[in-house]
């Protein structure tokens, strides 16, 4: 199979990478295996892709440590940052290619896929921004004593990302950790493998050595297990399901006790307050669970709502979320497209399925919307309890469900009632509420009067099984750093 392929999509012709991006060259794996991709808009297969399987992630290892001992280790920080700049410069630059190939491949709707471009961007530019702002300190130990501390790269890097932010998730982690210094192999998720592979051309051009930036496409099983078990990666950062994530975690201790970060799943409690701006708080509790299809690990699913307006909220909730336009991600009024993949679809309409077996009310949707491609209608389940699984598991779907509460001490018990603490909002004009609750919710991130809000300079990541570590921010630097402690003795021999 060719190295490459023309693509037509809706709104642009490109040329595609189908090749394993190793040591900033396009090649073919080594088992010669391929997987196709499917567009989930039609369910048809468009293109296949190169493997990795496990001895490619040995090449993309032994190119990454190259690189690190080699060229790599005598680029300045600032030069470092530089290249990070002029890779941010040129997503710009490819702006509405790489967002055709999110809306073709992840199933998203092309406008938000230009605002996942627009971010990834500045996440790679902020961590541009970074490179040459990472160092320890001097520590002042004794008069006989100079002792300092260096914040050096960990080495090479294994990430794994999943497919729901797919350009996104490779900023995330190709940014800091370049910026600390370090060489990565990147794994993109075997349901959408291209603009990871388009990235590949963009690296080239920014001018990063051989080896700095490796990408794979492989499945988790195979290329992600042996990123995760192999003896000469030295740190993997994994984001995906909790299920992966704690394989993840076996496997690096296991192995060579990799340093591990995760960003797993949620079942985020988003509390409506009686005192909430009734517009406002509809707004993002829509956006909160519909955003990107339901398919965010953050997203809103448990909407809690204190009784003095839940009648009035959930009758204009239902009216909001039957207007969100699901559709061909190419329409320009899309807001929710299709579900990633068929196991997606399937999954999701099983949790459905279980909601009404027990007992919970439709309030809106239910059902597949159309009968082609991964569409589901934006669906609202009411009359729940703890127990049902659509209350307690992560669907990662169009799928909530509403809960009515009386005292702000309930709605803290309910949304804290969980094993994840990825995040939760809450909706109230009280300032005095917003910190109260906040402060009680065990939640990495907590929005007030807003949903979805990440910022590339604050760290984002989970309390209780929703992770380890933090992304983004100054945060995420630590995890991509090994602090040394250099002590110089200036006096005499003291035994
Ligand atoms: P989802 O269930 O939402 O598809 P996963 O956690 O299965 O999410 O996948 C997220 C990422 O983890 C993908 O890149 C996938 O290939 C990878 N992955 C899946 N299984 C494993 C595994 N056993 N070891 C390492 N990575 C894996």
């Amino acid at each position: 199979m060719a190295l490459s392929q023309k693509i037509q999509t809706p709104s642009c012709t490109y040329e595609q990478p189908l090749g394993l991006f190793i040591n900033n060259e396009f090649v073919k794996g080594v088992d010669g295996k391929t997987f196709e991709v499917i567009n989930p808009h039609n369910e048809k297969v468009f293109v296949s892709v190169h493997e990795a399987t496990e001895q490619d992630v040995d090449r993309a290892v032994a190119a990454a440590r190259k690189a690190l001992e080699g060229e790599w280790k005598t680029v300045t920080p600032t030069a470092r940052g530089r290249m990070l700049v002029r890779l941010a410069d040129l997503m710009e630059q490819h702006c509405d290619t790489l967002a055709a190939i999110e809306a073709l491949d992840n199933g998203k709707s092309l406008s938000m896929a230009k605002a996942d471009v627009a971010n990834s961007a500045n996440c790679i530019r902020y961590y541009g921004g970074w490179a040459d702002k990472i160092h320890g300190k001097v520590i002042d130990t004794d008069h006989e004593t100079l002792t300092y501390t260096r914040h050096e790269p960990v080495g090479v890097c294994g990430q794994i990302i999943p497919w729901n932010f797919p350009l996104l998730m490779w900023a995330w982690k190709v940014g800091p950790a370049v910026a600390a210094g370090n060489a990565v192999l990147i794994k993109s998720a075997e349901q959408t493998p291209l603009s990871a592979l388009y990235m590949g051309n963009l690296v080239k051009a920014a001018g990063f050595p051989a080896g700095v930036i490796n990408v794979l496409s492989g499945f988790g099983r195979v290329a992600g297990a042996a990123i995760s078990s192999h003896m000469g990666i030295d740190k993997v950062a994994f984001t995906g399901s909790t299920a992966v994530g704690r394989q993840v975690l076996q496997a690096a201790a296991k192995s060579n006790l990799k340093k591990v970060t995760l960003e797993l799943g949620g079942k985020s409690p988003n509390i409506v307050f009686n005192d909430a701006d009734i517009d406002n708080a509809i707004s993002w509790v829509n956006f909160g669970i519909y955003f990107n299809h339901g398919q965010c690990c953050c997203a809103g699913s448990r909407i809690l709502v204190q009784e003095g307006i839940y009648d009035r909220f959930l009758q204009r909730f239902k009216e909001r979320a039957q207007q969100n336009k699901v559709g061909d991600p190419f329409h320009p009024d899309t807001f929710q497209g299709p579900q990633v993949s068929q196991l997606q679809f399937d999954r999701i309409m099983s949790y459905i399925d279980q909601g009404k077996k027990d007992g919970a009310t439709v309030e809106v949707g239910g059902e597949r919307h159309g009968t082609e491609g991964y569409y589901i209608q934006p669906t609202i389940f009411s009359n729940v309890n703890d127990e049902m699984s659509i209350v307690k598991e992560e669907i990662f779907g169009p799928v909530c469900s509403i809960q009515k509460f009386k005292t702000e001490e309930e709605a803290i018990k309910i949304a804290n009632g969980t094993n994840y603490g990825l995040a939760a909002a809450i909706h109230t004009k009280d300032l005095n509420t917003s910190i109260r609750v906040s402060n009680e919710l065990k939640a990495g991130t907590v929005w007030v009067n807003s949903y979805n809000m990440i910022s590339y300079q604050a760290p984002f990541g989970g309390f209780k099984e929703s992770g380890m570590g933090r992304e983004l921010g100054e945060y995420a630097l630590n995890n991509y750093t090994e602090i040394k402690t250099v002590r110089i003795r200036l006096g005499d021999a003291m035994f």
